[in-house]
């Protein structure tokens, strides 16, 4: 999922510091309120053709409501079983198994991000309703509106392997840039990695590989 936010003066470790496994959250993070200028990775041109929209502005709405929605969510969420961690361990990383934690909606849906109000007054008509999305990934907890199934617990894996090794800043302004760019959820990159991977996944799942790899790629190869 897309949204993100955060905390004052007490930065989440390693976010923004792509390709590093320090990138945990702590477990008893809970929802600091508070505002951070997000800084656009160096190197990082502006895209002109790109509608004016404060994009800075998006990303750092859009941090701020996936921190505070992993907030909410974070308490309810259970761990993963043994069963589920040692099977999904050939494709990934074995702390981030260690550290998901997995919510399910008992009644009512996952309500839309506030953004999205702004986002069709923009003019954006095909942004996904949550509330039929079968899981929503707030960093590192995931969000099932349905039954659990493996092959979306997979896809919301690959969101947060995305989030660990892009770190939270990096992977909210990709996920705002690329929807910008594309004009279409399911084309902006990061949601397209993983359902390739999902895909590939759902083909043959005794095959493993590296999802983290696969994620280090797609940044060196500049494709998110
Ligand atoms: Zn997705």
């Amino acid at each position: 999922m897309v949204y993100v936010e955060d905390t004052k003066g007490q930065p989440i470790a390693g976010a923004g510091n792509s390709a590093s496994r320090n990138n945990r959250l702590d477990p008893g993070e809970k929802g600091k309120a508070g505002s951070r200028a997000v800084t656009p990775a160096s190197g990082e041109a502006t895209n002109p053709a790109e509608p004016a929209i404060q994009v800075p502005a998006a990303d750092n709405f859009s941090e701020l409501e996936l921190l505070h929605a992993r907030a909410r969510y974070y308490p309810q969420g259970m761990p993963l079983g043994l069963k589920t961690k040692s099977f999904l361990a050939r494709f990934f990383d074995p702390a981030l198994l260690g550290q998901v934690r997995i919510a399910k909606m008992a009644g009512g849906r996952v309500p839309n991000p506030s953004f999205y109000k702004e986002a069709k007054e923009l003019g954006f008509k095909n942004l996904p309703d949550l509330k039929h999305q079968t899981t929503v990934t707030f960093l590192d907890v995931v969000v099932f509106n349905e039954q659990v199934t493996e092959r979306a617990l997979f896809h919301a894996l690959v969101h947060a392997t995305q989030v660990q090794v892009l770190g939270i800043d990096r992977y909210s302004q990709l996920f705002v840039r690329g929807f910008l760019r594309t004009k279409s959820y399911f084309m902006v990159p990061i949601k397209a990695h993983a359902f390739a991977l999902d895909c590939q996944f759902a083909e043959n799942r005794e095959r493993g590989f590296s999802v983290e790899t696969e994620v280090a790629r797609w940044l060196r190869e500049d494709r998110y």
